[in-house]
């Protein structure tokens, strides 16, 4: 018995690639399907539909069937469907399906380290061959001279390109190391100029409340107040009233005193004291306003997490003087 070959109405039909249950008439554009069910695939409704719709064709092909292809592939149905598979790939983008599957061969020669005969060798051109019958196999010469160097081009494009964006990278991670310093920098010359500021004012004290009338001197005032805070005469350096005078109002009093020690007594002093003279008067440390609004802002903080449920038995503490808010010893403002 002589092999099967493609059946002689596949010449006007082909699979649509959408549903390979149904089939194009290229006669009348009208799909015809050969069966539900891929086992029971027939050409009887195709040749039904031939003799239905385009009788002379239908006669023609009864006469003068086809010769069987020589493909290596036995059912008809699925080489029909190759058929057109290929059709469409080399209408559609022969050339990138070519080059692509050009390039896949070459790769498979240089990761899988095989001779260039390969191309040549009968077993690998009849495995191809299965495949797609229709494959051009590059020749030896055409895969050494013209596909190799593309690869070989292509992937030193890539490797070059690689490492042009790691050269980036470096650059980028180079700025961030000179950022990285220079905020250091600033940060201790920052600390430099409070450290100064801090000397400066650490001798110092604000009074608040201090009556300011004709009646008796500032001097005098600020004396007798001191006076009542520590028990040993205090040489105030001097004392200065801030900000503009004007009728029934306490300016602020600056009091430079000796040293940082007094400051400190003096303050306590003021916190505790019970004497009625002291009922107005308040008295605090001298600080710069924006050292003194992020104690206030960090003091609000730690107040709001204290407040917080999952908070609670757990040690909110504000240092500061580096100026972070920490629970149970973790920073968790800064
Ligand atoms: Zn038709």
């Amino acid at each position: 018995m002589a092999p099967k070959g493609p059946a002689a109405c596949w010449k006007y039909f082909s699979v649509c690639l959408d549903d390979d249950s149904r089939t194009e008439c290229s006669l009348c554009k009208k799909t015809v399907s050969r069966d539900t069910k891929k086992a029971s695939y027939s050409t009887s409704p195709l040749n039904k539909h031939l003799k239905l719709n385009h009788p002379e064709e239908a006669k023609i092909l009864e006469k003068d069937p086809p010769a069987p292809k020589p493909s290596a592939l036995t059912n008809s149905e699925d080489s029909a469907y190759l058929e057109r598979l290929f059709e469409l790939s080399s209408t559609v983008g022969s050339y990138r399906f070519s080059l692509d599957a050009e390039q896949r061969l070459c790769k498979m020669i240089a990761v899988d380290m095989q001779p260039y005969s390969i191309v040549s060798s009968p077993g690998f051109q009849r495995f191809v061959n299965v495949l797609q019958p229709r494959y051009d196999i590059p020749s030896r010469n055409n895969v050494t001279q013209t596909d190799m160097p593309y690869l070989l081009e292509a992937v030193t494009k890539r490797v070059r390109e690689k490492s042009e964006v790691n050269d980036l990278k470096d650059q980028v991670k180079e700025q961030g190391d000179i950022l990285k310093v220079q905020s250091e920098t600033i940060k201790h010359q920052q600390a430099y100029m409070e450290g100064l500021d801090r000397r400066e004012r650490g001798k110092n004290v604000i009074m608040f409340g201090v009556l300011e009338d004709a009646e008796k001197s500032d001097e005098t005032r600020v004396g007798e107040l001191i006076a009542l805070l520590n028990e040993d005469t205090i040489p105030i350096t001097t004392i200065k009233r801030l900000g503009v005078q004007a009728p029934d109002k306490r300016r602020p009093t600056l009091i430079t005193l000796p040293s940082m020690k007094i400051r400190d007594k003096i303050v306590n002093a003021a916190r505790t004291s019970a004497d009625s003279a002291m009922d107005d008067v308040k008295v605090k440390k001298d600080m710069h306003p924006s050292v003194r609004k992020e104690w206030h802002r960090l003091l609000q903080v730690k107040e709001n997490e204290e407040k917080k449920a999952e908070n609670v038995g757990r040690e909110i503490a504000v240092d500061c003087k580096k100026r972070q808010v920490t629970c149970d010893g973790q920073v968790i403002d800064a």
